[in-house]
């Protein structure tokens, strides 16, 4: 059914107990198509008694969710993908609308939920225990997966489709029920798109709810609710911490999924005509708002002149406009305040003595692909997320000093590597700091059975993909039956 035809079931709505239901308020914001500022949509602003039906929806519903067949689970993921597929392109016409990203980007987002979704399902019938020998040998020890109830989802609005779709499939085909927080900037592909599927799908009703409104509002008293089991966090480092508190004051189980600040490193023996144009994807792609931007360039001195022209010569070929109506290779920036704030920490770099080559204009949210160079490891441009369309490059006199600057973060999510040596290339990935590396490709990369996530203020360690996905929505269980009586003292 196309989504214009469906919008008054979705639109200003919360999905709860597998209804869409007005918010309990009666407020509403506006949606906005970030490229024109027209109206897209509404999102009703959840209060406190939509956010405990929600949750009591989700917890009533979690026990007979669990108790059914791996089959039925795996079942209902499949005939969400196929809903997906059947509506592929009105999906992605609405991603590109929402988040402002061009057509392929939005092809790559529906095509990689669909991916997440056949993962998933594949997973309900990998949840498997273990039999552990016993120091007493008429015991049979058993160790079981079993599910960890409500996972409250709380996601960002840079790929909301597919990254509410990384956590909501696995945590249900592992028989948990979810709660689920799109972000305000992207509630329509990020959380009432996701919930139709599942409608369409025939979902049994309270194992998923879309509650929206901000993340003050509503995303911190979900995580800090007491019936809420685990929290799957995806977004910035800053707000990961405050979530790790809550966390830690209810002791629930976390998944962080956090920022990143990733190194695109050439080394002296790298094709530059290649090297130049998988850098400049790694950074211009969706207007370098992804985790896995690359936000630095670490060039080795003896190629850095030639680096550096072509991919100011890459940047000024990239045409900017709105992605819904033109031909561009770059669409608009989420919102004037993530613009600030990029073009602030350009602003202070080139105070402290970075140099423009390309770019560092904007018109509206319109920001030209942009590199800087002559950056150093103190300006802002190389210590910080900049979450725009910006390469700043630092130069370098040797390999030794690219390793030591690519460690030079607090952050650890993906860094890549360009060299016409594998072997060399292996030999620097293996003393990289992150919780993915790449040798001859983008930083940008993702499958959705690989194990994708960061070190250090990247996410404490958690991963998402394929087995990770065990580890985050399960906990191990030990029965033991004993065959033969045991003698104790008393
Ligand atoms: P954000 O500001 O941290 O927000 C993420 C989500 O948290 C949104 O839904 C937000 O709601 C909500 N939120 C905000 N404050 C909250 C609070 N106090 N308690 C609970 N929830 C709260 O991040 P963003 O600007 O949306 O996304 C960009 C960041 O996400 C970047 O740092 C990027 O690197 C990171 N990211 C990481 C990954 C990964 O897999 N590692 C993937 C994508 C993005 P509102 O929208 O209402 O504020």
């Amino acid at each position: 059914m196309a989504i214009e035809t469906q919008r008054r079931r979705w639109d200003g709505k919360l999905y709860i107990d597998g209804s869409f239901v007005d918010g309990g308020r009666g407020d509403t914001g506006p949606v906005l198509e970030k490229a024109t500022g027209r109206e897209l949509g509404s999102q009703a602003l959840a209060g406190a008694d939509d956010l405990e039906r929600a949750v009591h929806a989700a917890r009533q519903a979690q026990p007979g969710w669990a108790a059914r067949g791996y089959d039925e689970r795996a079942g209902l993921l499949r005939r969400v993908a196929a809903a997906l597929a059947a509506r592929a392109d009105e999906y992605a016409d609405m991603i590109v609308r929402e988040t402002g990203s061009i057509r392929g980007k939005a092809q790559y987002e529906v095509n990689a939920s669909q991916n997440e979704l056949y993962e998933a399902a594949g997973l309900a019938s990998r949840a498997t225990g273990e039999i552990l020998p016993s120091h007493n040998t008429g015991k049979l020890s058993i160790i079981q997966r079993v599910p960890l109830g409500v996972v409250a989802v709380i996601t960002p609005w840079n790929f909301p489709l597919v990254l509410g779709m990384r956590a909501v499939a696995p945590a249900l085909a592992l028989g948990n029920t979810v709660v689920l927080k799109p972000a305000s900037y992207t509630p329509i592909t990020g959380g009432l798109l996701l919930a139709d599927l599942f409608e369409e799908a025939g979902a049994p009703a309270g194992i998923l709810q879309v509650i929206t409104g901000t993340g003050a509002d509503i995303g911190e008293p979900l995580a800090g609710h007491p019936d809420v089991n685990v929290i799957h966090f995806t977004g910035s480092s800053e707000i990961g911490q405050q979530i790790a508190q809550i966390a830690a004051r209810g002791l629930k189980k976390t998944s962080l999924e956090l920022g990143g600040n990733n190194a695109f490193v050439v080394l002296d023996d790298a094709d530059l005509e290649m090297a130049s144009m998988v850098g400049a994807w790694s950074s211009y792609h969706y207007q370098g708002q992804t985790c896995i931007t690359a936000s630095r360039h670490i060039v080795m001195r003896s190629v850095a002149e030639e680096y550096q022209a072509r991919m100011a010569e890459r940047a000024r070929n990239i045409v900017v406009g709105d992605p819904a109506t033109d031909q561009v290779g770059l669409g608009p920036m989420i919102s004037e305040g993530q613009r600030d704030r990029a073009h602030g920490f350009v602003q202070e770099s080139l105070s402290a003595g970075a140099r423009v080559v390309e770019g560092g204009t904007y018109d509206g949210l319109f920001y030209r692909p942009t590199v800087l160079t002559d950056v150093t490891p103190e300006m802002p441009a190389f210590t910080e997320e900049l979450f725009a369309p910006v390469a700043p490059i630092t130069v370098v006199d040797s390999e030794e000093e690219a390793l030591e600057l690519t460690n030079r973060t607090h952050y650890g999510l993906v860094n890549s590597i360009y060299t016409g040596d594998l072997a060399r290339g292996l030999a620097f990935a293996e003393k990289v700091r992150s919780g993915m590396v790449h040798v001859n490709d983008a930083t940008c990369l993702d499958e959705a059975h690989v194990p994708f996530g960061g070190m250090g203020a990247s996410g404490m360690g958690g991963r998402s993909g394929g087995e990770a996905n065990l580890e985050e929505f399960t906990e191990r269980r030990w029965i033991s039956l004993q065959r033969t009586p045991v003698q104790y003292p008393y």
